[in-house]
């Protein structure tokens, strides 16, 4: 086995300060991990070969979580799409290159649903992953994510190493990015329908035609999901981490409205895009080894509007 079990072994969370970085760390951490290490980007720079090879001949982790990335929504990648995939294969090549050399028994990649083809079968199989053109739009963000992959699996094969890769769903939580412009829809709409409240408005507009679904699942699931696997996934492949229902994005907004507590009225604005109908993970592969969600929707999403009002000063940035 992997000496996972082992509660003192070092474990290096890339990309600890981060959504699902953070989750991963607490999730660690409150199974009684006591060596759970993170860096800031001040301190290591991930995409500096020779410092990250220092750190890792200094650490030796014996466990990765590589959740360092550069990810950002739409406008972003349109923006700076040379940063984008500069910064993800820089990041992602240091790291498994310095896993290997320092002997790292398990390290577990974080690749994206927003990877698949843009019209991939539905729910999507882990299959689907390269049988057909992406969306335009973050092209190279999902390249890199790609080239992360097949990384890890290119030094499984030539190495003997044992680098897994995991494809998370859309993700929600504490700590999540609230700008009303650049988040995604979850926080997005909480932080608007939160404005709405307090100015006394008779309606929040909602972008597009409210009809497409989309699945999510809470970060602390997530987190779960992956120190499950860290323990126990033997197989070999990627594999899906969703939850494996999708609700309407008109549905989605009534229940932020809800959770929010704002009175008024909902109003879709057809001229913002949809985005595509339906993104939905297969999680038949994941489901099958045993593993299940915890959080229920209402209260994953009770739970980040609570941390929401806790930090707005800050998310209101
Ligand atoms: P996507 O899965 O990459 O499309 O991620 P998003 O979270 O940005 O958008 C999901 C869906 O929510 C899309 O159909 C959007 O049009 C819709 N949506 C509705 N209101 C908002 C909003 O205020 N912000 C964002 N980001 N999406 C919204």
């Amino acid at each position: 086995m992997s000496h996972f079990e082992d509660l003192d072994t070092p474990i290096y969370v890339a990309g600890h300060a981060g959504l699902v970085g953070g989750a991963i760390s607490r999730a660690l951490k409150a199974r009684g991990y006591t060596r759970v290490i993170g860096r800031t980007r001040a301190d290591l720079d991930l995409e500096d070969p020779a410092a990250v090879r220092r750190f890792f001949e200094r650490e030796r982790p014996t466990h990765v979580f590589l959740a360092a990335a550069k990810v950002g929504g739409i406008h972003a990648n349109n923006t700076y799409p040379a940063d984008f995939i500069r910064s993800n294969l820089l990041i992602q090549l240091n790291v498994v290159e310095a896993a290997y050399r320092a002997g790292t028994r398990r390290l577990m990649f974080l690749g994206s649903s927003c990877i698949y083809p843009k019209l991939a079968r539905q729910p999507i199989p882990e299959d689907e992953l390269l049988a057909g053109r992406l969306e335009p739009t973050n092209q190279p963000y999902a390249v890199a994510k790609i080239a992360g992959i097949e990384l890890c699996d290119s030094y499984n094969r030539q190495y003997g190493t044992d680098f897994v890769s995991v494809m998370p769903t859309n993700l929600y939580g504490p700590g999540d990015n609230f700008d009303l412009q650049n988040a995604h829809v979850i926080p997005a709409l909480m932080h608007r329908f939160h404005l709405a409240k307090l100015a006394g408005d008779s309606s929040v507009t909602v972008w597009g035609s409210g009809k497409p679904r989309r699945e999510f699942l809470h970060v602390d699931d997530l987190a779960d999901a992956c120190v499950f696997l860290m323990k126990g996934y033997e197989g070999r492949g990627i594999i899906n981490i969703g939850c494996g229902e999708d609700v309407a994005i008109a549905e989605l907004a009534q229940t932020i409205r809800d959770v929010v507590g704002f009175a008024g009225r909902l109003e879709f604005d057809a001229s913002k895009p949809d985005g595509t109908p339906r993104k939905l993970l297969d999680v038949s592969k994941l489901f099958a080894l045993g593993w299940r969600p915890r959080v229920r929707f209402a209260d994953g999403l009770a739970d980040v509007y609570r941390w929401f009002c806790a930090h707005e000063s800050d998310a209101r940035r």
